[in-house]
C-alpha cells in the first residue's frame, strides 16, 4: 500500500488552557493509505505530555513506510503488533496508521465500522463538552456558549479551583465532571477538594493526582465520595492490570492507546475488572473523532469534543445533536475530507 502523509494546523476558537500549559493552535500531520483504488485516513493528534511532537511522529511515520509498502492492508491485525514494535511511544503516529487501516478495510468490506463491530448505531452516548481553564468571566462565557451541551467537563487543577466551581455553579446546575490534569499533588488537598466537589453535584474526578502515584490514589479512593478515573495513568491495556485498585474507572483515548484496535482490547479488559469507561480524546479533527466515536456505543461515559473547539476542521464526521454523538451512515469511518 502507497503512504501519503501531510500536516495541518488546526485554529482553536479559544486559547485552549490546562493545568499543564495553553496553545492557540494544533498542527498535526494527516495520512492516506491507498490501495486497490481505496483509500484510508488517519490522524495523529500527538501530544507533548506523551514525548511527541510534529516532528517525531512524522520520522515514526517514515520509519513505517517500508513496512506499509510491502504489506497487504487486509492483514491489518497482526501488521499493527508489528508497527507497534517498531519504536516505543509515538502512540499518535501509530494511532493515525491503526485509524487508516481500519477505514481502508471497512470501505473495502462496503460497511461503516460500528457495523463491523456489531454495535447499534443508536446506543451511542451524549458526550460531555469540555471547558478549559480561563479567567473567571471567560469560563462562564464558554459555558454559556455551550448552551445546547447537557453535560460539561470542567478542568481544574489550579490554585483557584475553588472560585472556578463557584463561578460555575452560579451559572448552570448541568451535569458536571472535573478533570484535575494530575494538578492535586497532595492526597489530603485532594480528598478535600473531591468532598467539597461532591457537594456541588460533580458526577466524578479524573485523574486527581499525578501519574505513577497509584499507592496515594488507592488511598484516595477509598475515602472519595465520587468515582476517580484514570487518565495520565494509562494509556494501553499494559497498564490496566496495575491501576485497577486505584481507581474506579479508566479514560481510554485512540491517540493513547495508538489506535482502535488496542482502544478494543482495552475495553473488553476493562470490563472483566469492573471498571467503568470513558472514551475521551485530545484536541483533534472529526477524523479522530468520529474514529473514536465507533467504539462509543460499548462505554459508560464520553468526552468526544476535541473536533467542537476547532474553527477550520478539515474533516466532516460524526456530528453531535444536543450532546448525542450521531454517526455518519457511511462505509470505513464515515469521514470526508473538506480541505
Ligand atoms: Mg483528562
Amino acid at each position: 500500500m502507497k503512504l501519503k502523509i501531510s500536516s495541518k494546523k488546526l485554529e482553536l476558537k479559544h486559547t485552549w488552557i490546562i493545568a499543564r500549559g495553553s496553545a492557540d493552535f494544533k498542527e498535526y500531520n494527516y495520512i492516506e493509505i491507498e490501495d486497490a483504488g481505496t483509500t484510508g485516513l488517519g490522524e495523529a493528534a500527538h501530544n507533548g505530555r506523551y514525548g511527541e511532537s510534529l516532528g517525531s511522529v512524522r520520522a515514526f511515520l517514515e520509519q513505517a513506510r517500508p513496512v506499509l509498502n510491502d504489506a497487504n492492508p487486509a492483514e491489518f491485525y497482526n501488521l499493527g503488533f508489528e508497527i507497534a514494535q517498531l519504536a516505543p511511544g509515538q502512540q499518535a503516529a501509530k494511532a493515525a496508521i491503526d485509524m487508516a487501516l481500519i477505514d481502508w478495510n471497512a470501505k473495502k468490506m462496503g460497511v461503516p465500522y460500528y457495523r463491523w463491530l456489531g454495535l447499534c448505531v443508536q446506543q451511542t452516548p451524549v458526550t460531555s463538552f469540555s471547558i478549559g481553564i480561563d479567567k473567571i468571566e471567560v469560563m462562564q462565557q464558554k459555558i454559556l456558549e455551550a448552551d445546547s451541551y447537557p453535560i460539561l467537563k470542567i478542568k481544574l487543577g489550579t490554585s483557584d479551583d475553588e472560585e472556578i466551581m463557584r463561578a460555575v455553579r452560579e451559572i448552570t446546575d448541568k451535569t458536571i465532571r472535573v478533570d484535575a490534569n494530575e494538578g492535586w499533588t497532595d492526597r489530603h488537598e485532594a480528598l478535600e477538594k473531591i468532598e467539597w466537589l461532591a457537594g456541588l453535584g460533580v458526577e466524578f474526578v479524573e485523574q486527581p493526582m499525578p501519574a505513577d502515584h497509584l499507592d496515594e490514589t488507592a488511598w484516595l479512593r477509598q475515602r472519595s465520595p465520587l468515582p476517580l478515573i484514570a487518565d495520565e495513568d494509562v494509556k494501553t491495556a499494559n497498564d490496566i492490570p496495575a491501576l485497577a485498585h486505584a481507581y474506579d474507572g479508566i479514560n481510554i483515548k485512540i491517540m493513547k492507546s495508538g489506535g482502535l484496535q488496542e482502544a478494543w482490547r482495552m475495553i473488553q479488559l476493562a470490563r472483566s475488572l469492573n471498571l467503568k469507561i470513558m472514551l475521551g480524546c485530545m484536541v483533534e479533527s472529526a477524523l479522530g473523532i468520529t474514529a473514536a466515536a465507533h467504539l462509543s456505543p460499548l462505554v459508560n461515559w464520553a468526552d468526544l469534543d476535541g473536533n467542537l473547539l476547532i474553527k477550520n476542521d478539515p474533516f466532516h464526521g460524526m456530528v453531535v445533536k444536543k450532546g448525542k454523538i450521531t454517526l455518519p451512515n457511511a462505509t470505513g469511518l464515515g469521514v470526508q475530507p473538506i480541505y
